[in-house]
């Protein structure tokens, strides 16, 4: 316990120390020297600078799996198999004052990406991230009601280097572990950064209002390239080389659950909707889907049999083009062979389940059923112990814990 006299004279020596190292930080920032980093996007049809104190900037080395998939989509946007991703699955930017960026020339070229319209069920803030439409990359994170930018340290000259760090964020989603770990992100540093910052809020050349492109849209999850060789997908988790199949390579369309991969996660109620690309040296790899409806199952299936025949210089009959689509043979039960796919209404039968309707079997993977189950052991292992203690007790000395029964 501490006197009034105690608490008062501690107080002061804690004002003390902070109005102290205010002052020290103050001194420090006033011999800081300011850097100037040039910023130039890869065609260099984008021009400009970022110029800040280097005691107020950092070099981040982010290991997110966001930043992964959003550089892989904006490398897709243009077709280009070069990332920003590093080695280790890292994306690297320096975090500046929003007032220290300035975009000299290409301003209109630079558009705006984020990753969803609607925050997620965590109400997890999705940031304002712009790109270079020029060339396909991504020059800055930033995000409307806060202080400071991550600019993308790939697209500014050698002198960026001279700023702080780097440190690193989210090690714990990154792809391996480097041989020298940069250091963790100093907490009271930046949240005295993030306040600082604050005044600049509306400052620098962002254009939040413009139409963003939604990265992690349904439909963007899977696409065609532009050329129709490869078929890439977004997966945080992977390299983009892992998230890709030349199609070319495919050695084959398996259609319902048949591969290895599907055998242990067997869904029997969506074997309609799902099929297998079997492709690389000797069809050792699989890329296993499933669709999320009769639609889009027979899109994709109706697409990759056709552009597999393309590159293999081999005619198909529409009959067999079509042979997947349950909708097509009613049609030709019908009689109507004069009917196109994309002009087949979806019915959605009775009884029939589509992948919404499985969700929940989906996001539990048997990591989480085995704990789950374990859990339930232990229960009911304890459960057990109170009802023999109960049969050797009088009902008197009952000592049942209720909450383990809810
Ligand atoms: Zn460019
Ligand atoms: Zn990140």
């Amino acid at each position: 316990m501490f006197t009034n006299r105690g608490m008062s004279s501690m107080a002061v020596v804690g004002a003390a120390t902070v109005v102290t190292m205010l002052a020290l930080r103050a001194l420090r920032r006033r011999w800081s020297p300011v850097i100037t980093s040039k910023l130039s996007c890869r065609c260099g049809k984008i021009q400009g600078e970022v110029s800040a104190i280097r005691q107020d900037s950092i070099r981040i080395n982010c290991y997110c799996a966001d930043c992964r998939e959003y550089a892989t989509f904006i490398a897709s946007l243009g077709n280009q198999d070069e990332t920003t991703i590093g080695k280790l699955g890292d994306n690297r930017v320096v975090q500046v004052c929003k007032s220290a960026l300035k975009i000299t020339r290409g301003q209109d070229l630079i558009k705006l990406a984020r990753k969803a319209a609607k925050p997620n069920a965590k109400g997890q803030i999705y940031m304002h991230r712009f790109y270079a439409s020029c060339c396909s990359v991504p020059l800055y994170n930033t995000v409307d009601f806060l202080g400071f930018v991550g600019v993308f340290t790939d697209f500014l000259d050698e002198r960026c280097k001279e700023y702080a760090g780097p440190v690193r964020m989210f090690p714990e989603e990154a792809l391996g572990t480097p041989a020298s770990p940069e250091a963790d992100v100093f907490v009271p540093d930046f949240l005295w950064k993030l306040l600082r910052y604050h005044l600049w809020r509306k400052c620098g050349p962002f254009d939040y209002k413009q139409e963003p492109v939604y990265w992690a849209a349904a439909e963007a999850k899977k696409q065609l390239s532009d050329d129709k060789r490869r078929l890439i997908w977004y997966s945080g988790a992977k390299r983009k080389e892992d998230s890709m199949v030349n199609l070319e390579e495919v050695v084959e369309i398996k259609l319902g659950q048949q591969t290895p991969v599907f055998l242990h996660y067997r869904l029997p109620m969506l074997e309609h909707l799902s099929f297998s690309i079997v492709y690389g040296p000797k069809g050792s790899k699989t890329l296993d889907l499933t669709c999320k409806d009769e639609f889009e199952f027979d899109h994709w299936v109706t697409g990759l049999k056709a552009i597999f025949y393309a590159c293999k210089n081999k005619q198909i009959s529409k009959e067999a083009l079509l042979a997947h689509s349950k909708r097509f043979q009613k049609a030709l039960e019908k009689n109507n062979v004069g009917i196109k796919l994309t002009k087949l209404p979806e019915v959605k039968e009775k009884g029939h389940v589509g992948l919404d309707d499985c969700i929940e079997i989906v996001t539990h993977t048997p990591q989480q059923l085995d704990t789950k189950m374990e859990r339930l052991r232990e229960r009911l292992k304890t459960m057990s112990q109170q009802v023999s203690r109960l049969d050797h007790h009088s009902a008197a000395e009952m000592e049942v814990d209720l909450s383990l029964l809810t």
